[in-house]
């Protein structure tokens, strides 16, 4: 058996195919048979059958480094996936069949036991990469919303508590990269090397691997709620609400007032059930992209940057403070959200729950129709957070109303960093 654990003083830096040797399992990107298309096989004990550059499990690959490394983990353990199946069963979509709508998730990721038995059986190291299962949500808002009369209990999706009955699904990235490349509009070649060098050279098959197309990056994946039945979601007869929703922990969990997120959050779930309950369905989808995928110490450095500047914190400088401290305004690239859109079957949504128009034009120009836009509701927002909301809505956020003019942003200004 090759999977003996790891080898003391033998260290490979990068695997080389043999001598005109193939992959063991080659991958047939957007072959609908999983078969035809092969397993994603990042295992780091078989060298010999993998066919994806990077480990399992994002970021997270370097805990799992660290359990091994202290002794808490042994390195040839796999996952007894019993009981581990999908509450519901995605899928396959005709989405699937495309190798260009889904190139940043493996639409087959939840269906790993199933579909590659045999192969596990045999002792192939294959992980799911999605995972669906059910929850019920206890969100303090909505059992406000409940005594204020705009949701009701109707014992199904609201239970009798107000608790909130959702499936939901963990889906973690994995990258074919000749699609990536294609949806950034640059050649496989620089993004494979630009990958390389900006991870101070952390995957070498980047670069030394041309015939490896997939690469399991280390980063946050994305977690999906759905309200209803699921079986609504991929059917354009039925209604369907969504919010796509980017992480912010400081709003989200500790419901921070500088911005809308957790009451936008919240107002998105409430919509979703409202759909829900009318016979449709609702799905929010949260994706780890802490402040604009720049990280949490870029967001606070910002946030002082903002607070201090002269004349104080003013919708007019909003954009200007983030580019002065990350030399980007932005870096969630929503060319590859849509995906999980398609891996869901997602044809229309009838209600989207954001104003953001790189969110909107990302999915419409993905394929998929949006119906109605529904902004936050003006009561929802705290005062500190106008500073965002104008310059958002300056820049091309969707708003019923006209735009802010250049004096109202210089009008709208934060609590200063002396206040909190
Ligand atoms: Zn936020």
């Amino acid at each position: 058996m090759s999977d003996s654990g790891n080898r003391p003083g033998h260290i490979r830096l990068t695997s080389h195919p043999g001598a005109g040797a193939p992959v063991r399992f080659p991958v047939t990107w957007g072959a609908v048979d999983p078969a035809i298309r092969g397993p994603v096989v990042g295992t780091v004990t078989r060298p010999g059958d993998r066919n994806t550059i990077g480990s399992h499990g994002g970021s997270y690959s370097l805990y799992r480094a660290l359990a091994v490394s202290s002794g808490a983990l042994n390195p040839i353990q796999r996952p007894d996936l019993t009981n581990t199946a999908p509450v519901v069963d995605f899928g396959p979509h005709p989405q699937w069949a495309d190798a260009k709508a889904i190139v940043s998730l493996d639409p087959f990721g939840h269906r790993v036991a199933a579909d590659f038995a045999d192969l596990l059986a045999e002792g192939v190291d294959i992980r799911p990469t999605i995972a669906v299962t059910r929850a019920r949500l206890t969100v303090v808002e909505l059992q406000q919303a409940i005594r204020d009369q705009r949701l009701k209990v109707d014992g199904d999706i609201v239970r009798e508590h107000g608790d909130i009955s959702v499936i939901k699904a963990a889906v973690d990235p994995v990258w074919y990269l000749p699609g990536i490349a294609e949806r950034f509009g640059v050649s496989e070649e620089r993004l494979r090397r630009t990958l390389f060098e900006q991870t101070g050279g952390m995957y070498p098959e980047l670069v030394t691997r041309p015939d490896l197309s997939l690469f399991l990056p280390p980063i946050g994946g994305q977690t999906l709620y759905i309200f209803g039945d699921p079986a609504a979601i991929a059917d354009p007869r039925r209604r369907l609400t969504c919010r796509v929703h980017d992480e912010c922990n400081g709003s989200d969990v500790f419901g921070s007032d500088i911005c809308t997120c957790r009451p936008y959050l919240v107002h998105g779930i409430e919509e979703c059930v409202k759909e829900a309950q009318a016979g449709g369905a609702g799905l929010v989808v949260y994706n780890r992209k802490e402040g604009r995928a720049l990280g949490e110490v870029t967001k606070f450095l910002v946030y002082n940057a903002r607070k201090r500047q002269e004349g104080g914190d003013t919708a007019a400088k909003y954009f200007e403070r983030t580019e002065c401290v990350a030399g980007v305004q932005d870096a969630r690239f929503q060319q590859l959200m849509p995906d999980v859109l398609h891996w869901l079957g997602i044809t229309r949504i009838d209600r989207f729950v954001s104003m953001s128009d790189m969110k909107y034009d990302a999915i419409t120009g993905s394929g998929i129709e949006i119906g109605e836009r529904v902004p936050i509701p003006a009561d929802l927002i705290p005062i500190d957070a106008m500073v965002e909301m104008e310059a958002k809505k300056a820049a091309g956020y969707f708003t019923p109303e006209a735009p802010p003019r250049a004096e109202d942003l210089r009008a709208t200004r934060g609590r200063p960093i002396e206040e909190y």
